[in-house]
């Protein structure tokens, strides 16, 4: 049924769809956040297996898993600033998504760990001596407060650093967690309370690397990506003059800001001029979100 005649895309397009990722990358608040984190979660392991509490070794793991993701994103981000190349022609963008991948892996094999050691001490309890692990706890809470507001200093109105904050919040509130049920353990001498409060946050913690892994899965799968919305763009393309029906409509995420367009344009060549027509998709696709896109214009049968 459908004849794909004529591939054109207008030279000139291109130079606007460069879009440059504005990262301005707080070199100083990021080398912050691995020394505390990495400096933190080395002392509430060793606190915690020392003095038997399950809680605080979740929140150790889950301290490491933040530095892992530090790390790996930074790694993905050095990764891809580079320009594509002859072999890799999208250039390194979806590297973050590996890195995003590969962290969730981490975090939800530290959970699982977590959760099932949980399960045999709420069998058998293990004695836990609050003091240090109450200690411990609280320096996770200063050290998370400290972050969050290291990084809300500047761009209140980014959404990632936005995001960052309420993460560094959400740690001290486990910690909080952490520290009250120490608190608890030594004035009640109910030590089950510690693996309870330890499956608590191994349960928070899968949560997160399960949200993390969906979100990288769909990538991976070259799923929409999130702020996209599907049928604008259909029924936009649709209700450009000339055009008689829309197909083979692609939409997928280069990189985490990025997104590209491969669509199949049926027209009356008689009614629109195709330079024309291809500027005015191009123009109302990028203010659906999408800046890359690559439109093939076929005759009408
Ligand atoms: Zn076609
Ligand atoms: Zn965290």
């Amino acid at each position: 049924m459908q004849r794909c005649l004529a591939a054109l895309t207008p030279p000139l397009a291109h130079p606007h769809e460069i879009q440059h990722e504005h990262r301005d990358g707080n070199p100083a608040a990021f080398r912050w956040s691995v020394l505390l984190n990495s400096g933190l979660s080395g002392l509430q392991l060793a606190i915690g297996i020392g003095f038997g509490s399950l809680a605080l070794i979740g929140d150790a793991l889950h301290n490491l898993g933040d530095v892992a993701g530090l790390l790996l994103g930074w790694g993905a981000e050095q990764l891809s600033a580079r320009p594509a190349s002859k072999q890799f022609t999208y250039g390194f963008g979806r590297s973050t998504q590996l890195a995003a991948m590969a962290n969730a892996a981490l975090i939800l094999m530290a959970s699982a760990v977590v959760i099932v050691e949980g399960l045999q001490r709420l069998a058998k309890p293990v004695e836990v001596t609050a003091g240090p692990v109450a200690v411990a706890a609280f320096i996770g809470i200063l050290v998370n407060l400290g972050s969050a507001r290291l990084f809300g200093h500047n761009h209140g109105h980014d959404l990632n650093k936005k995001a960052a904050v309420f993460h560094l919040l959400t740690d001290a509130a486990v910690s909080a967690a952490v520290l009250v049920s120490a608190l608890l353990v030594q004035f009640t001498g109910i030590h089950w309370l510690d693996p309870f409060t330890g499956i608590l946050v191994g349960l928070a913690v899968a949560w997160t690397g399960w949200k993390l892994l969906r979100q990288s899965v769909v990538v991976a799968l070259d799923g929409v990506p999130p702020g996209i919305n599907m049928e604008a763009v259909e029924t936009t393309l649709a209700s450009l003059p000339g055009v008689v029906n829309v197909h083979h409509i692609h939409v997928w995420g280069m990189s985490t800001s990025q997104t590209a367009l491969t669509a199949h344009l049926l027209r009356n060549p008689q009614a629109v001029n195709d330079m024309e027509l291809i500027h005015q998709a191009k123009q109302a696709l990028a203010e659906l979100g999408i800046a890359h896109s690559t439109l093939q214009l076929e005759n009408l049968p």
